[in-house]
């Protein structure tokens, strides 16, 4: 039985245009959420040129002590 060739090619042919890695497909056509990030704020950059924002580091809020979020 070699059912699974054909359904190999399909996921072979995408990698991270950011770090080559094998695709998430919940992260098309990335392999995660940074890398997705990274695109987009290089994206942005040659457009706005607007500072990049870490996803994972502390964002400052303006309401400070309200952290409803976690
Ligand atoms: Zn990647």
């Amino acid at each position: 039985m070699q059912i699974s060739k054909a359904k190999a090619k399909k996921a072979r042919s995408t990698s991270c245009p950011v770090c080559q890695k094998s695709v998430v497909q919940a992260f098309r056509p990335f392999c995660s959420k940074r890398c997705a990030d990274v695109d987009l704020s290089r994206w942005l950059n040659g457009h706005y040129a607007i500072p990049v924002t870490e996803e994972d580091g502390t964002i400052p809020t303006p309401f400070g002590k309200d952290n409803s979020e976690k």
